[in-house]
């Protein structure tokens, strides 16, 4: 194996204690934690597990905060009225709605209402808007996990090649946008890509964010090349796996994450580190 793994257990594990600092700190200045308030509608199992992780991690980072949780027969009327308490409440700094959200409830909608000061997961359009004109604003938390670990395994962005595969608004739009900001030259490639094994290729920088098993392989790996795997899918037998064939892909890279442990460690991680910045914007703190 010629690749060195990025440890995202050790690097979130750094994040979080900074966040513990930062909000320790907070408190110090202002008299109470950083809040951050998560919205929980439905009975999604895997909702559940990520609000609970979410939930932990903030609390044993020294964060206030509550978890908001509405029946899957919830109304739009009433997710909305509970976004709209939250945008008033002063001790609350960081709102985040869980997705997916029960059926027949428009995400766009409660999401576009969430207090874009206050919307943790950057995705409301004023902070996406923020994000891609170089304005400050909250950037989505897995795309920010992706950078840090390419700072620490000390990876040059800046003229670097990057090719993002997939284009959601959560992950992979916003990780070309930050890419880009960084000075890499950008591809942003999906389903209608032709000849992507070719495109990957070229990538000094390959962020993989697809929810495809293994695909990428590899032979579509430029050798030395940093390898982000975001996907999170299970195999066949059920065994938890990223886009990266990651037995192949390690021959050829020179740096590279895992999955498990890799960018799914980071993106809770980064949520905290998201609450600090709001709550500090919020009440004028710089630091
Ligand atoms: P998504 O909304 O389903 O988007 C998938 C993207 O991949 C789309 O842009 C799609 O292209 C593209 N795509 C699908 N099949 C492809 C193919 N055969 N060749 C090239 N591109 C293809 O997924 P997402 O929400 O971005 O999530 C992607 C993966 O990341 C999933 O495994 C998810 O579980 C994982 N994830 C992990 C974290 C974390 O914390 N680690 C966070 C979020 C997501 P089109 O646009 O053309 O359809």
């Amino acid at each position: 194996m010629a690749a060195t793994v990025l440890n995202g257990k050790l690097i979130a594990e750094r994040v979080r204690a900074e966040a513990a600092a930062g909000a320790a700190r907070f408190r110090e200045r202002h008299g109470r934690k950083p809040g951050l308030h998560v919205v929980l509608a439905g009975d999604d199992p895997a909702s559940a597990v990520y609000v609970r992780n979410k939930e932990k991690a903030a609390a044993e980072a020294g964060f206030a905060g509550d978890v908001h949780r509405l029946a899957a027969s919830v109304g739009e009327r009433q997710l909305l009225d509970v976004v709209g308490e939250l945008n008033r409440r002063d001790d609350v700094d960081g709102i985040l709605v869980q997705l997916p959200l029960p059926g027949g409830i428009a995400p766009g909608k409660v999401l576009a209402a969430i207090d874009p000061a206050k919307d943790v997961d950057g995705f409301h359009a004023a902070n996406v808007g923020a994000l891609w004109s170089g304005q400050p604003g909250l950037v989505p938390c897995t795309p920010r996990g992706c950078i840090r670990l390419l700072r620490e395994g000390n990876v040059k962005i800046d003229g670097a090649r990057a090719v993002v595969v997939g284009r959601s608004n959560i992950v992979g739009k916003p990780a070309a946008a930050l890419l880009l900001a960084e000075n890499a030259t950008v591809t942003l490639a999906h389903s209608r890509t032709r000849d992507l094994p070719a495109v990957c290729r070229e990538a000094d920088i390959l962020v993989a964010a697809v929810g495809r098993a293994r695909m990428i392989r590899g032979d579509w790996v430029k050798p030395g090349a940093a390898v982000i795997d975001v996907g999170m899918n299970r195999d066949d037998e059920g065994k938890l796996c990223g886009d990266v064939d990651f037995v192949s892909a390690s021959d050829v890279a020179g740096v590279i994450t895992k999955v498990p442990g890799g960018v799914g460690l980071m993106t809770v991680a980064m949520l905290l580190d998201n609450t600090l910045i709001a709550a500090r914007h919020r009440l004028g703190d710089p630091a």
